[in-house]
């Protein structure tokens, strides 16, 4: 490079830590040496180096512990070859529970590990101390023990990976710094200038897996990363115990005493999170500011913030009060808002990100570098990442304060036992719709999603009379009566729903028609007003969005999505559209209200504010028409996520307050309630409407899913040949998305409990509600055709008990739709109770 021409190469990683190199690794296994690692100082520099290398496999998500499953596998295949052994220790990992509530978390845990193939088993207290002889059974309750955990030493690990990938091929360099990345002009040899104090690159893809100095890359190309560097503290005690060959120690987390532990030689290391937490070199504009020379360092120790894990330490592991402290590590780490990774392509195409690993990147990375190499080259992660996506994070982590606020909240509670229905405190309130202070005014409980207040019940709604219905355990520590009160109104009478939040999506422009015809499963472009449920497929046929297209003019379309899916559809609608400028792509969720009314007297409350006929000739199901309400200019909508008769009514911000206290007004002599999202949960539930995410992912395909009827072969689209390829290849072990019917209203399961049928388990729960209409809890899973049958009797284990559920056809709630198309109100018709 003694020239000033740039050298080509195909993808720049940045970062020499756990994540860059095994994302090169990766590559290397697949075959693309055509790469360049760059690495600022040495390898293994930033927060690699003083990581305490932990390697636990089971967490909340079903894709992160399947990441970490592959991350434990891997590292046990390179403890094969010496000269990659990344000093793997499969010594196993033990985590107690000290509460009640600790015990119900690890009940929930035995059963996911068990959906996963995990040999996660349940001990006692005795039995956990001989497993850890150090540890006093003093207040445990119980715990649990995976055998395939262990631990490794983080930069061997990096060393191996950097050598996995060079002996693939891969130029791995030191010391070359990325100073700036310089876009290039469409048509050229690249996507990117990679400007490094060495010489420039020219890339067509580029990574940021720069640790906790992600945003400042970030920032060079215009990409917001939001993570924060955290000060991380741990201990290493000198040698204290007596060891011999194979006296191994498992490692030892004791969440309810914020503390983790792991052999070091004949000491330990002890660390933990502590409630008082501090970021590291944020500057005065908040934003992360860390030293250039800021590599191979550690932070002066803060014994302040260690002491209160320090003591609970001693008093799970007496013998550390009289171990010596050798040494306290205090190293930064990049920690995100929500404590999941942020992986994925950027709003830049071809620029993507793979940071923010939260203290868990050493059991992650084996997982990162797999699907982020899948991703770069098939333009695919190979698994449903959107938990972990960096599109779930919408503009409001733009500002530095709010990224702090939650990142604080979040670190700082990290071993708490959240139960469903936990609300975040931090940075609130942030986004408030136009009827906010009239929800606050009537007693609204809110939630927040993606930084907006939304409705979760009214306080003032709360009945006695409903009370025996709260749900056993967990799920009943948020509940309010006020739920099945919302639910029944709407059923009963009508519903007013504030659903502003919901992100709202324009496609125009005279290559539009086509390019959302392509990108959707079902038949969008059906003339002005039409409005379609359809779901926009990736490359294997998985659902990658799943929305109502309205179509408003020849060339415009009104895209509506989830709350939280906003950016990611955003983003994989503009990913796809062409660059000759034929298309563009708007994000119009701040310039509308959305108010769902539903119910039976629906029709009654508004037809008195609209000049607009509702009768089901003049605005039948699935049809927009654009007109007034009150004082309003809006486009009414007739679509339903509850399954009643009703319309969405779409209006300007401007006119918000004034439209939702008229149609409240219309509806006094009609019954009408004001109802929150958690009504909402069990009336979608009812109806059988899916959720994105959880029920629904880029890992099922439309028949998997039941949604076969919303896909047109006939035409041409994205996911297509994948999916009839896949159509092709069903079997009796295909999954099906079931409908359970769990006989007591009151067991209610939260998401990934396994479901067994005939004794055998044979898939994990995505969502559940409870019914208030139909009489029963109601569970979605997915489990092989085989046994997909409605009538099948299965059971669920909800906090360790197998309760006894049946598989119904879906939906429960009417299922000829009489109710929603005809507005015609009969009594419920529940199916598939031939079983019961
Ligand atoms: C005290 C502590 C204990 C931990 N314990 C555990 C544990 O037990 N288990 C676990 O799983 N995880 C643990 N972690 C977390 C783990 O160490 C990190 O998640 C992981 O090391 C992060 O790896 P990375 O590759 O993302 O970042 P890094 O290791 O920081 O690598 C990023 C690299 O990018 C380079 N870079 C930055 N900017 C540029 C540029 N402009 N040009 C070129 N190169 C650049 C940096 O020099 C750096 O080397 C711990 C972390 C800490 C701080």
């Amino acid at each position: 490079m003694t020239d000033n021409k740039p050298e080509r190469t195909r993808i720049v990683v940045i970062g020499g830590g756990v994540g860059g190199t095994s994302i090169a690794y990766h590559l290397a296994q697949r075959g693309v040496s055509d790469v360049v690692l760059v690495e600022r100082s040495e390898l293994t520099s930033g927060s690699t180096f003083h990581s305490a290398g932990l390697v636990g496999q089971l967490r909340g998500s079903v894709t992160l512990t399947r990441m970490m499953m592959y991350s434990a596998e891997l590292y046990r295949t390179l403890a094969l070859d010496a000269e990659t052994h990344p000093g793997w220790v499969e010594c196993g990992g033990l985590r107690l529970a000290s509460t009640p509530e600790r015990m119900e978390e690890l009940e929930r845990q035995v059963g996911w590990a068990e959906t996963f193939g995990l040999q996660l088993e349940y001990v006692s207290a005795e039995r956990a101390q001989a497993l850890f002889p150090l540890m006093s059974p003093d207040g445990v309750l119980g715990a649990t023990f995976l055998p395939t955990d262990g631990y490794l030493d983080p930069s061997q690990l990096a060393y191996a990976l950097a050598k996995g990938a060079r002996r693939g091929g891969i130029d791995v360099r030191e010391h070359t710094r990325v100073v700036s990345i310089q876009p290039l002009p469409v048509g050229g040899t690249g996507k990117f200038l990679v400007v490094t104090d060495k010489g420039d690159l020219v890339a067509d893809q580029v990574v940021n897996a720069a640790g906790m100095y992600a945003a400042e890359v970030g920032r060079m190309v215009g990409v917001r990363v939001p993570v924060i560097p955290m000060s991380h503290q741990y201990v290493v005690t000198a040698p204290f115990r007596d060891v011999s060959s194979d006296d191994r120690l498992p490692t030892l987390r004791d969440p309810d005493l914020l503390v983790y532990y792991r052999e070091d030689g004949a000491g330990l290391v002890m660390g933990g999170y502590e409630r008082h937490s501090e970021a590291f070199a944020l500057g005065s504009s908040g934003f992360d500011a860390i030293p250039q020379d800021f590599n191979g360092r550690l932070l002066p120790e803060v014994w302040q913030r260690l002491e209160e894990i320090f003591e609970n330490s001693v008093r799970r592991v007496p013998a550390m009060a009289d171990a010596e402290v050798r040494k306290v590590i205090n190293g930064p780490e990049a920690f995100t808002p929500d404590n999941e990774f942020c992986l994925g392509e950027a709003n830049v195409p071809g620029f993507f990100v793979a940071a923010g690993f939260c203290a868990h990147g050493i059991a992650g990375a084996g997982g990162v570098g797999m699907v982020m190499a899948n991703w770069l080259l098939d333009s695919d992660p190979g698994m449903d990442l959107w938990e972990m996506d960096i599109r779930r994070f919408g503009a409001q982590y733009r500002s530095a304060s709010y990224t702090r606020q939650r990142v604080t909240e979040n670190y700082e509670t990290y071993y708490d036992v959240k139960y469903p229905g936990h609300e975040r405190k931090a940075g609130r309130p942030l986004k408030t719709a136009a009827a906010y202070p009239w929800h606050k005014e009537h007693g609204a409980s809110f939630g927040e999603k993606s930084g907006w207040e939304r409705v979760n019940y009214y306080l003032s709604n709360e009945q006695r009379s409903e009370e025996p219905l709260r749900p056993r355990g967990w799920a009943g520590k948020h509940w309010s009566t006020a739920i099945a009160v919302e639910h029944r109104a709407t059923r009963q009478a009508a519903g007013l729903f504030d659903e502003s939040s919901f992100s709202k999506i324009e496609v125009s422009g005279s290559g539009a028609p086509a390019l959302i015809e392509w990108l959707c499963a079902n038949r969008v472009v059906r003339g002005n007003g039409c409005i379609t449920y359809t779901q926009m497929l990736n490359e294997r046929g998985g659902i990658e969005a799943d929305v109502t297209v309205t179509q408003i003019d020849d060339e415009v379309f009104l895209v509506v999505t989830g709350t939280a899916f906003g950016t990611h559809d955003l983003s994989w609608i503009s990913n796809h559209t062409p660059v000759d400028g034929s298309v563009t792509v708007r994000d119009v969720t701040d310039a509308f209200v959305v108010f769902g009314l539903w119910g039976p007297r629906s029709r009654d409350v508004l037809q008195p504010l609209t000049p607009q006929s509702l009768s089901n000739d003049d605005l039948p199901f699935m049809r927009m028409r654009e007109t007034s309400v009150a004082a309003a200019p809006v486009r009414l909508l007739r679509v339903t996520f509850v399954g009643e008769l009703g319309w969405e009514v779409h209006a300007p911000v401007e006119y918000g307050l004034g439209l939702w206290q008229a149609i409240w007004e219309s509806g006094a002599e009609h019954g009408l309630t004001a109802c929150g999202y958690k009504a909402i949960d069990s009336l979608r539930a009812e109806k059988g409407y899916r959720y994105w995410a959880s029920d629904i992912t880029p890992d099922q395909t439309p028949d998997d899913a039941g949604l076969a009827f919303c896909v047109k072969t006939e035409k041409s689209f994205l996911g297509r040949e994948s999916l009839l390829r896949l159509r092709g290849q069903r079997d009796s072990d295909s999954p099906e998305l079931v409908c359970l019917s769990i006989t007591d209203t009151r067991q209610v399961v939260l998401g990934n409990e396994p479901v067994r049928v005939a004794g055998a388990v044979v898939g994990r729960v995505t969502t559940g509600a409870q019914g208030f209409s139909v009489g029963t809890s109601i569970a979605f899973a997915y489990v092989p055709s085989r046994v997909a049958d409605p009538g099948t009797r299965a059971e669920v284990l909800v906090f360790g008990q197998w309760v006894d559920a049946v598989i119904s056809s879906a939906p429960l709630w009417d299922p000829d739709n009489r109710r929603i198309r005809d507005g015609v109100v009969s009594r419920p018709t529940i199916s598939g109770r031939k079983g019961a």
